[in-house]
């Protein structure tokens, strides 16, 4: 038999997820972001509970090649664009529509051989930093794309650094809608946090149009797999999000331990009391962050509890005690969720387990290991 490790995909609450992104902006069309392997869920696993969005954004051509085979017909975005001249080919090709963030992807495109010009989105530096022409050089480089029989449609497009935050979005908002305002074509400006905190606040209020998120796009991508941007802010369940990732194993070993006795490597935690610790099978070579110290949450047989000592490659131990004194019958074989919904429907969010270990719930997700097997459910 396999090590009991497994990780289950959940296609409903996928669909409900991104239900909510639309929700919360009813007249955008949504990218759905499936980069990094769909956050660590795999595209093809993710593909069914998010194929009523209106297209997918990704970073990888190879990526946008798999979700072309999975029967995609629709729109696909490469949210960074080309790297290289031949990955214009591929553009062609498989009609990829991509960002445009630099010159280099300018002088490529304008030496590209194609029957078909391209959808681009042309991205605005708006303040993050990151990508895109600054407010100074987007007017010209809009009106060389514009100038290339090799582009069709120009679409607007920039990113937020601070949605999540108390900075929040005004001051980019403002400079893109600045520097686009007389400019024809699709805009596309939030993403998971700024569409949950921020577009209902801007639909709500008559306030200055320069400070208007109104945009065609939206592009969520946490919010799709069900973890909150703004944790511990505002939870997931808060934003009425469902976990879409379950990673879930069992115990396969109990200790009795008396006071004064330790677990695990370092001697980590020590007992103050006679306990019975359970031993799980999964540990940071499974994805499970090692940096979790005692005390994370984590459900056995759909209970809340914590975990003791340091996490181990393939095994961490968690506290029996309380459940046992509540008359519960856990022990060998007992199913443990390390994150997500355990049989019993009781959920423990990603976002919790991340928080101990003092990242995001992005993180975790994209960091599961090739090594757990998973499945699709629903
Ligand atoms: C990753 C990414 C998103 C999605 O961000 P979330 O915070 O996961 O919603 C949106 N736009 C761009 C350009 C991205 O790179």
């Amino acid at each position: 038999m396999p090590r009991p490790i497994l990780a289950t995909i959940h296609s409903a609450a996928l669909q409900h997820n991104l239900a909510r992104a639309r929700q919360a902006a009813p007249d955008a069309k949504t990218w759905a972001v499936v980069k990094a392997n769909a956050y660590g869920h795999g595209i093809e696993r993710a593909f069914e509970g998010l194929r009523s969005a209106d297209g997918f954004a990704l970073l990888d051509l190879e990526e946008a090649q798999r979700v072309r085979a999975l029967g995609w017909r629709g729109p696909i975005l490469l949210l960074e664009g080309v790297f290289e001249t031949r990955d214009l080919e591929l553009c062609s090709r498989l009609d990829l529509w991509h960002t445009v963030h630099c010159d280099e992807q300018i002088d490529m495109l304008a030496a590209h051989k194609t029957n078909l010009p391209h959808r681009v989105f042309l991205k605005l530096n708006s303040g993050m930093n990151r990508l895109g022409f600054t407010p100074e050089r987007f007017r010209s480089a809009w009106a060389r794309l514009n100038a290339l029989a090799q582009v069709d449609e120009i679409s607007l497009m920039t990113h937020f650094s601070d949605a999540d935050g108390a900075r929040g979005i005004i001051h980019q908002t403002r400079v893109f809608n600045e520097v686009t305002r007389d400019l024809p074509g699709e805009r596309t400006l939030s993403n998971s946090a700024a569409t949950l905190r921020h577009m209902t606040d801007h639909a709500a209020t008559d306030s200055d149009p320069q400070d208007s998120l109104v945009s065609d796009w939206i592009r969520p991508g946490i919010l799709l797999y069900g973890s909150s941007p703004d944790h511990p802010q505002h939870t997931s369940a808060d934003w009425g999000l469902l976990p879409t990732m379950t990673l879930s194993s069992k115990i396969i070993a109990t200790q009795a331990i008396d006071t004064g006795a330790s677990v695990g490597y370092g001697s980590n935690f020590v007992a103050d009391k006679p306990m019975t610790i359970g031993v799980v099978a999964c540990g940071y070579a499974d994805g499970y962050p090692r940096v979790c110290p005692t005390g994370t949450p984590i459900l056995v047989a759909g209970q809340r509890t914590r975990t003791l000592g340091r996490v181990s490659m393939d095994m961490l131990a968690v506290d029996l005690t309380p459940l046992l004194r509540a008359g519960l019958s856990v022990g060998f074989g007992t199913e443990v969720t390390l994150w997500g919904r355990a049989s019993n429907a009781a959920v423990l969010s990603i976002d919790e387990v991340a928080y101990a270990a003092g990242t995001l719930g992005y993180e975790l997700m994209c960091a599961l290991a090739r090594r757990v097997p998973a499945q699709v459910q629903d």
